[in-house]
């Protein structure tokens, strides 16, 4: 797969993000500029950006308010950039999830050192989350953040549907019997009866098994349930 190196440039001054765009585009990124904050928003979670440098001072939504917003919905490397160089202002761009703080005017340099740095842990931590995936077929685990996804769709998923999940794909290929899941996921001092289970079995076929047309989940008369590819 090639490596992304596209950056989405909001700012709103002309002349600074057409510098900005050159120099990148010079150190061999992509760019595209954006300069009001709702399309810009748009943009960060509807396309496939590396990283967006980010203004502060913007027409309709600000940079911070964008970077809260992007927040809710993507890990994405955001490097703040902004006139102002009020400590709050910086504190304040760190806490609601950027990953770093520039203020102008910068060094080119130095933008270049902080674009390498927020790119390289942004993949570091693609691979730790990669590494620690489970799959079954296209189904894919992420326990670092108890989510699913199938093809890239994510699966919405309760806390204890996740768990259930979890725990049969740790065991795949292995049938497992009621009393033994439940056990496992609901705990020794459960004290309920083993159809919770069927119940789960059936929230979990509802949003996997017939979302998406697979059979992941199957049963096994008189014993209990395994999972497969
Ligand atoms: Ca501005």
């Amino acid at each position: 797969m090639p490596i992304n190196k596209r950056i989405l440039i909001v700012e709103d001054e002309f002349k600074i993000a057409r510098f900005l765009q050159l120099e990148l585009e010079h150190e061999g990124y992509q760019t595209l500029i954006e300069a009001t904050g709702r399309r810009a928003l748009d943009r960060i979670v509807q396309e496939d950006f590396a990283l967006v440098l980010l203004d502060v001072m913007l027409p309709e939504l600000d940079g911070m308010e964008i970077c809260k917003r992007v927040r809710e919905l993507s890990e994405i490397p955001i490097i703040m950039v902004t006139a102002k160089d009020a400590i709050e202002d910086k504190v304040l761009g760190l806490d609601i999830g950027a990953d770093d703080y520039l203020t102008k005017p910068f060094a080119i340099q130095e933008l270049f050192a902080r674009i390498r740095t927020a790119l390289r842990k942004s993949k570091e931590a693609h691979t730790e989350l990669a590494n620690d995936a489970l799959t079954l077929g296209d189904l894919t685990l992420y326990p670092m953040r108890y989510e699913a996804e199938v093809s890239s769709q994510p699966v919405s998923l309760t806390k204890k549907e996740y768990d259930l999940l979890e725990y049969l794909i740790r065991n795949k290929h292995i049938v497992l019997t009621r009393e033994r899941i439940l056990q496992e996921v609901w705990g020794y001092d459960y004290t309920g009866d083993t159809n919770v289970v069927d119940v789960y079995i059936r929230y979990l076929r509802t949003k996997l098994d017939e979302q998406f047309g697979q059979k992941y989940i199957h049963t096994v008369r008189g014993v209990g349930y395994v999972v497969k590819e």
